[in-house]
């Protein structure tokens, strides 16, 4: 079988293990730079081109989609759906994900735990988001930050109404959430593959610090989830219709929350803390479902 792996970067160490797990399960594995691909449409015809290289015919495709160029690849992807290649990641449920807003709005439907969160637009109604979320400390975060970037505690009302007005002056958008003090400074990753948490860490943050992304310089340790986290997990991959994934849980004094799902998620961290063969697992997946399409169109969530 003939599966890629579409990233834009070879050295990665994501990369360089589908790439490998491929390989040693028997297919042809190439490395697609979706950056360097382009789509060509006209009636009743779609194709996807690079002038770099030969993308040709692909039995599946393997996203791995920087956070930098959700909306090319998701493009990209879509042009491969629309010529029936398998994906593990469809390009609704990568966009779905990686806009914040969209992915709580989704969770919250779906009945699956979130942190109390509110989005708002003008300066007027920072004092009733700061109240409908708890008061302070609260957490503000950039729409679309990753690795921890754009994501601030404010621990008094002074600072959460001065970072927050200075978003507004900036025209950013922010979300305003509940800070779960519980979690200190440590979250869960519990990685899924096709309804199934394949392995999980916990990331306990460097001291004094409430975020606890490996790149902020956290740290992973190995853990069992419980029944209610790995239910949890998978049911926030469900509402958000994505089959691998890294969802992030904070544990609270209600139970686990989810905070986000990542559609692109690392293979270093969880692979060398957990030990286990992920990569293998999400080939393993692909055999599973080659020549299956019909997953999209089972996809009812709808927005
Ligand atoms: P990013 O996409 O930048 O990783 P997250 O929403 O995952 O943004 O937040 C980064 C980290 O900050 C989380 O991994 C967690 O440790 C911490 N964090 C996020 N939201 C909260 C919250 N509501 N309460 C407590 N800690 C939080
Ligand atoms: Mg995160």
């Amino acid at each position: 079988m003939k599966i890629a792996v579409l990233s834009r970067n070879p050295e990665l160490y994501s990369t360089r293990r589908l790439l490998e797990a491929a390989q040693q399960r028997g297919h042809d594995a190439l490395i697609i730079n979706h950056a360097n691909c382009y789509v060509v449409m006209e009636k009743g015809l779609t194709s996807v081109h690079s002038t770099l290289q030969d993308v040709g015919q692909v039995d599946a495709i393997i996203p791995r989609i920087g956070a930098s160029v959700t909306f090319y690849g998701s493009a990209i992807i879509r042009q491969f759906e629309m010529q029936k290649v398998f994906t593990t990641l469809g390009s609704l449920a990568l966009v779905r994900a990686r806009d914040k807003l969209r992915c709580l709005q989704i969770l919250a439907k779906a009945d699956v735990d979130i942190p109390r969160t509110a989005f708002a637009k003008h300066p007027r109604d920072i004092q009733s988001i700061i109240d409908q979320v708890g008061g302070t400390p609260l957490v503000i975060k950039l729409l679309e930050g990753t690795q921890g970037l754009g994501v601030v505690l404010a621990e008094t009302k002074t600072a959460a109404r001065s970072v927050m007005e200075a978003f507004y002056g900036l025209d950013a958008n922010i979300l305003v959430q509940e800070f779960i003090k519980e979690a200190k400074g440590a979250d869960i990753r519990a990685f899924v593959v096709n309804g199934k948490v394949v392995g999980a860490m916990r990331r306990q943050g460097q001291e004094g610090e409430f975020r606890s992304n490996l790149h902020r310089g956290g740290s992973g340790e190995l853990i069992k989830l419980t029944r209610a986290e790995k239910a949890m997990a998978v049911k926030a991959c469900d509402a958000l219709g994505l089959k691998v994934a890294g969802v992030d849980m904070l544990p609270s004094a209600r139970g686990p929350l989810v905070i986000e799902v990542n559609p692109s998620p690392g293979l270093e961290g969880i692979e060398t803390v957990t030990g286990i063969d992920i990569a293998g697992k999400i080939i393993q997946y692909v055999e599973e479902n080659i020549g299956n399409t019909e997953g999209r169109k089972k996809d009812k969530i709808g927005v």
